[in-house]
């Protein structure tokens, strides 16, 4: 699959195999995320090591017991996808193990400081959630406080969550393919040919030169109707 800005996996992180739990059967969809604290704004070559610490900071969560970072993937604020436990695995970030076997999880690298959310990441968060769908992730796409008490993902991004907006099927407004081409130029021809737009001829039967007569108008088709029948008396004289 294509990513815009590009996939950083496991091995471009320097991680190992994840040792996290596999998942056992597929999921309803995906979890959005924020970090819940703030979030440095930085330039992108900070983000590689920047999510390595998040998970360094997981694994050394004795209270939790991770055995991996806790999220399935992470969007960066650059609009690039991460691997965390990656496809197939089990997330451990969505609160208890029923509501982590029932959806997997993207976290944006987004925190309390952002208020707006970037085409990159929602372009990013599109992507991501696709991804997961190849390893048996459902429809669903819901915030980490849909069933949990938290804030995450905060309001910016769970306004996202809940807009349509991060469904990987909808396509970008100006994605307009050949058959939408086709169907606008067939109407575009039709509107011309059959309204009236245009002058009829003074020698018309029925010609009137009041503009607001509708005798004073013909329609495209009764233009090349005309044209043609008149091309042809002339032929025929010149036979
Ligand atoms: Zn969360
Ligand atoms: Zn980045």
């Amino acid at each position: 699959m294509k990513f815009s800005k590009g996939f950083i996996s496991r091995k471009d992180l320097g991680w190992p195999a994840s040792a996290a739990p596999l998942k056992t059967k597929k999921t309803l969809g995906v979890k959005v995320h924020y970090e819940g604290t703030r979030s440095p704004v930085r330039d992108h070559s900070y983000c590689k090591g920047y999510w390595s610490g998040i998970r360094n900071s997981h694994l050394a969560n004795k209270a939790e017991g991770y055995s991996d970072v806790a999220y399935s993937l992470a969007v960066c604020r650059h609009g690039y996808v991460m691997e965390g436990r990656g496809v197939g695995y089990r997330t451990g970030a969505n609160g208890n193990q029923t509501l982590n076997a029932n959806h997997d999880s993207v976290v944006v690298l987004y925190g309390t400081n952002d208020s707006a959310v970037s085409a990159e990441v929602v372009q990013g968060l599109k992507e991501a959630i696709q991804y997961l769908r190849t390893g048996g992730s459902g429809t669903e796409i819901k915030g980490h406080r849909d069933g949990y008490p938290t804030l995450c993902p905060g309001d910016p991004l769970y306004a996202y969550v809940k807009n349509g907006k991060l469904n990987p099927d909808l396509k970008d407004d100006d994605d307009v393919t050949p058959a939408d081409i086709n169907k606008i130029a067939d109407a575009v021809v039709d509107r011309l040919l059959s309204a009236d737009k245009f002058t009829a001829p003074k020698d018309a039967a029925d010609y009137s030169d009041d503009p607001k007569n509708p005798r004073h108008y013909w329609t495209g088709r009764s233009v090349f109707a005309d044209l043609v029948t008149r091309v042809r008396s002339i032929d025929k004289k010149l036979k």
